[in-house]
C-alpha cells in the first residue's frame, strides 16, 4: 500500500464501531476535495446503498394506484415536478480478515482498519469482560439481551472466539446536499417533517450541489470527469456497481429523472433501461425483509436495529457475523464529517417501564411526531416483550455503574465535542440524513449476505449473486400494498429508451 504524504487523522478507533458512524458531508464548497475519495469508493466497493430525500411525492392516490403502470405514471409526474434535496450514498466493501493496515490513504485503495485480536470477544467469563476496557463495556452493554444471557448462563465459558467468523466490512458514508436549478414543488408535509428532523434548508439553498433534471445539456455531453451529481451516478453505472435501496421503486424513478435522463413513457421501457443500467443487480432490503426474512415489521429503522442485535447474538454464538469498520480520513476533509451513534442499546431497568408508541412501533411513523408523549425509541420497542432474569438485572446494574465511571474518566480528558450525545428518550430520532439511511440499508444487505451466502464474497472481485447463491433476491423491488414485487427483468418485447441508449453508450465508452 502506498504511503500517503498527507497527514492521517484517526477518525475512528472505537471497536464498537456503530457507536460512531462517520458521514462525509458533501456540498458545492467541498465537492472537489471529496471527489477523489468518492471515486475510489465507486471503483473499489462491492456495492453501494442509496437513499434520497425528496421535496415531495405528489398525490398519494397515484403513488398507491392498483395498477403498477398507473403508479409508474404517478411517480414519473412527481419526479418531473419535485426535486431531490439530498442523496445518501454508503459504499460497502467485504475485506480480508487478515488486513493489518490501520490507516487509509485517500488516494489509495480501501482497506479495513483492523486489529482482530482486539475485536474478538474471547475473555473467559462475563465478569472478566465487564471489568475490561471502555470498548468491552460498550460491547457488553450491547450484548445484554435476556435470551442470549440465558444461553450464556448454560455455557461454562460465556464468550466465543469467532475471529474467522466475523466478516470485516469497510463502509464509507456520504450525504450530498442537492439543489435543483429548475422550479420545483415543495410539499408542506415533507418540509415540516424534514425541518423537524434537522434538515438544513439554508445549507441546501446556499451550498447544495446544483443540478438540472432530464437529459444532459450539450455542454455536459463529453465531460464525465467534472465533480457533479450527474457524473457521480454515471460513474456508478460505468463501474457496474450493484445498487441497494430500501423500498426503492420511487427512489429509482427519481434517481433516473433527476440525475440520468428523461424517463421513458412506460414502465416496461423503464425496466429494460434499469436492467442495462445496473447489470450486477438492484437489491431492495424491504423486499428481502418481507419476502425472505419474513419479519413482521420492515421499516428501515426497525430492520437495522433488529438486524444489529441479531448480528451481536450470532457473534456471541460463534456464528458468521459482520464487523463494520470505517477507514480513516485525511485531515483536509475531516472537518466536513459528522458522527452519529447508531449502535443498539440495551436499556436499564428504569427505561423498561417507558410507554412505547404503538403507531411508531408498527409503522415507523407517528402523526404526532416530536410532540408524541410515548417513546419512539427503537431500543425500547425491541425490548418491550422481553423479560429480564435476576442475573440480567444484576448485570445491568453493574454495567450502568461501570459505564458511568468510565464516562466520567473519558470525558475528563480528550476532546469528545464531535460525538453526538445519545441519552435522551428519543435518542434514535436525532438528525435525519439520507447518508445514514443509506448506511442502514447497506448494513441490512451486508448482514443478509453474511448469513445466507454460500461463500464469502471475494475481497478483490465484484459481487457475484450467482456464486454467492443469492440470485433469488436480485432485481425484485418492493411495491407498497402488493403481495408481489416488481421484477426487473429484460423482456423480449420491451426495448430500451432512445435517451438511455444514447447516454449509456457514452458512459461505457469513457476511459
Ligand atoms: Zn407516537
Amino acid at each position: 500500500m502506498a504511503v500517503s504524504m498527507e497527514r492521517e487523522v484517526p477518525v475512528l478507533r472505537d471497536n464498537h464501531s456503530l457507536s460512531l458512524v462517520p458521514c462525509g458531508h458533501i456540498t458545492a464548497n467541498n465537492v472537489s476535495n471529496w471527489w477523489p475519495r468518492v471515486m475510489t469508493c465507486v471503483r473499489d466497493s462491492h456495492f453501494v446503498a442509496v437513499d434520497l430525500e425528496l421535496s415531495g411525492l405528489g398525490p398519494r392516490d397515484r403513488l398507491n394506484a392498483k395498477q403498477i403502470d398507473d403508479r409508474y405514471e404517478g411517480v414519473v409526474s412527481a419526479a418531473k415536478s419535485r426535486a431531490v434535496l439530498s442523496i445518501g450514498l454508503a459504499f460497502f466493501n467485504f475485506c480480508d480478515n487478515d488486513v493489518n493496515e490501520t490507516t487509509i490513504n485517500t488516494n489509495s485503495e480501501i482497506n479495513c482498519d483492523t486489529n482482530s485480536s482486539e475485536r474478538t470477544i474471547n475473555s473467559d467469563n462475563l465478569n472478566e469482560c465487564l471489568s475490561d476496557s471502555v470498548e468491552n463495556v460498550n460491547k457488553f452493554e450491547a450484548l445484554l439481551d435476556p435470551q442470549l444471557m440465558a444461553k450464556l448462563e448454560n455455557e461454562s465459558n460465556g464468550c466465543v472466539d469467532s475471529s474467522d467468523k466475523q466478516w470485516k466490512i469497510s463502509a464509507q458514508v456520504f450525504n450530498a446536499l442537492c439543489l435543483c436549478e429548475e422550479e420545483y414543488v415543495c410539499e408542506p408535509e415533507t418540509m415540516r417533517f424534514l425541518a423537524g428532523h434537522g434538515f438544513d434548508f439554508n445549507g441546501q439553498c446556499l451550498h447544495g450541489l446544483s443540478y438540472h433534471r432530464g437529459n444532459d445539456f450539450l455542454t455536459e455531453y463529453e465531460d464525465l470527469t467534472t465533480p457533479s451529481l450527474r457524473n457521480l451516478i454515471a460513474e456508478i453505472i460505468r463501474h457496474k456497481l450493484p445498487i441497494v435501496l430500501h423500498n426503492g421503486f420511487i427512489d429509482l424513478i427519481f434517481l433516473y429523472q433527476n440525475f440520468y435522463s428523461d424517463l421513458p413513457q412506460d414502465l416496461q421501457t423503464f425496466i429494460a433501461d434499469l436492467v442495462e443500467l445496473f447489470p450486477a443487480g438492484i437489491f431492495d432490503t424491504k423486499y428481502i425483509a418481507d419476502f425472505h426474512d419474513r419479519l413482521n415489521r420492515s421499516y428501515l429503522e426497525y430492520l437495522f436495529y433488529e438486524r444489529q442485535r441479531f448480528n451481536i447474538e450470532r457473534s456471541m454464538k460463534g456464528q458468521i457475523s459482520i464487523d463494520i469498520t470505517f477507514p480513516s480520513l485525511s485531515h483536509h476533509i475531516s472537518s466536513d464529517i459528522e458522527f452519529k451513534d447508531l449502535s443498539t442499546k440495551i436499556l436499564s431497568e428504569s427505561d423498561l417501564i417507558v410507554d412505547i408508541c404503538y403507531d411508531y412501533a408498527n409503522h415507523g411513523w407517528c402523526k404526532l411526531n416530536h410532540t408524541c408523549s410515548r417513546s419512539h425509541n427503537i431500543d425500547h420497542i425491541l425490548d418491550q416483550k422481553k423479560n429480564r432474569s435476576k442475573r440480567m438485572k444484576k448485570l445491568i446494574k453493574n454495567m450502568k455503574k461501570k459505564s458511568e465511571e468510565l464516562r466520567i474518566e473519558s470525558t475528563s480528558g480528550g476532546d469528545n465535542s464531535s460525538i453526538e450525545s445519545v441519552n435522551t428518550k428519543h435518542s434514535k430520532q436525532g438528525v435525519h440524513r439520507a447518508g445514514y439511511d443509506a448506511f442502514m440499508t447497506g448494513y441490512c444487505f451486508a448482514f443478509y449476505i453474511a448469513i445466507n451466502a454460500k461463500t464469502r464474497p471475494n475481497p478483490s472481485k465484484p459481487l457475484c449473486v450467482k456464486s454467492l447463491g443469492i440470485s433469488h433476491i436480485v432485481n425484485n423491488i418492493y411495491l407498497t400494498g402488493k403481495d408481489q414485487s416488481l421484477r426487473i427483468n429484460a423482456s423480449s418485447f420491451a426495448k430500451t429508451s432512445a435517451n438511455h441508449k444514447n447516454k449509456i453508450q457514452r458512459i461505457r465508452a469513457a476511459k
